[in-house]
């Protein structure tokens, strides 16, 4: 169900030479924070999409999706050359279950990306759920290059507001970054690090965790999980762990 909306860019942000992010009104249907909405453009009179995380809060007046372009992907490159004024097509029926609604009770709720999958965070943590939800909020952000740390205004903005309710935790795999740690999301879960370094134990008592990104680190985060009692949340099924793939 829904329909195609043409709407127009805009504003964008260009992060660096492979990182972007795309502003634009649309009528879109009420949805919830953490949900994806499908974005297309015609292509040789074919339309073609993908699904997006909306980065803004539900209440924001303009949509927005942050991506990065895969080089030989029939979408990304293109989306990547839009400038303010261009058309783009979003589609109306906004979902996804990645959201706070679909979350059980916890104390402590942790938040994994994986480059992009960020802006799905954003979005959460712009509203007030979270934080009357949770005592702590670790938000973890793991990319290549220091240059892929997006929106590093907006966590500010995040800090300053909720104090020491939100831990931040840059990881830069590639290159040493003052503030960041260097090793991958499950080597640091696995080895204990990451919760020495925010003083903080993710235990399935008070955790509830969400995964989003790259599905290798999806996969091998809950092999590090559930040995230490956290599962996949499910309607049916209670559980810790909330997970939305991108790849
Ligand atoms: C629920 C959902 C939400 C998504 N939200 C976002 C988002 O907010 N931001 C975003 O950048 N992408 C997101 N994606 C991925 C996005 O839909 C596209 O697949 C991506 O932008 C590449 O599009 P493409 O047409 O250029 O290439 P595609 O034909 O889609 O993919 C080409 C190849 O690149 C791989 N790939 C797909 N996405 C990525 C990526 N981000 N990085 C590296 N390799 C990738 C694919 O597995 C495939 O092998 C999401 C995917 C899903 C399923």
């Amino acid at each position: 169900m829904g329909e195609w909306l043409e709407v127009t860019v805009a504003e964008k942000i260009r992060w660096n030479d492979g990182l972007y992010s795309l502003r634009f009104q649309a009528p879109l249907p009420a949805f919830k924070a953490g949900q994806f909405a499908r974005v297309g453009l015609d292509v040789d009179g074919e339309r073609i999409a993908r699904p997006y995380s909306l980065v803004n809060a539900p209440d924001e007046a303009l949509h927005e999706i942050h991506f990065n372009v895969v080089p030989d992907g029939p979408l990304s490159p293109r989306l990547a050359r839009l400038e303010a004024g261009d058309a783009l097509f979003v589609h109306s029926s906004v979902t996804g279950t990645m959201t706070m609604e679909r979350t059980p009770a916890h104390r402590h709720l942790w938040l994994f990306a994986t480059g992009t999958a960020l802006g799905a965070f954003l979005s959460i943590l712009k509203t007030n759920a979270p934080w009357d939800r949770a005592e702590r909020v670790v938000l973890c952000h793991s990319v290549r290059r220091a240059t892929d740390l997006t929106y590093g205004e907006t966590i500010r903005r995040l800090k300053a507001r909720h104090g020491d309710q939100i831990d931040f935790v840059p990881v830069v795999t590639r290159e040493a970054h003052p503030g960041a740690l260097r090793e991958r999301i499950p080597a640091l879960l696995a080895s204990g690090e990451i919760e020495r370094h925010i003083g903080l134990a993710l235990s399935p008592e008070d955790a509830h965790v969400m995964l989003c990104g790259n599905s290798d680190m999806i996969e091998a985060v809950q092999q590090v999980l559930e040995p230490r009692g956290l599962r996949r949340h499910r309607r049916r099924e209670p559980g810790h762990i909330t997970v939305e793939k991108y790849h």
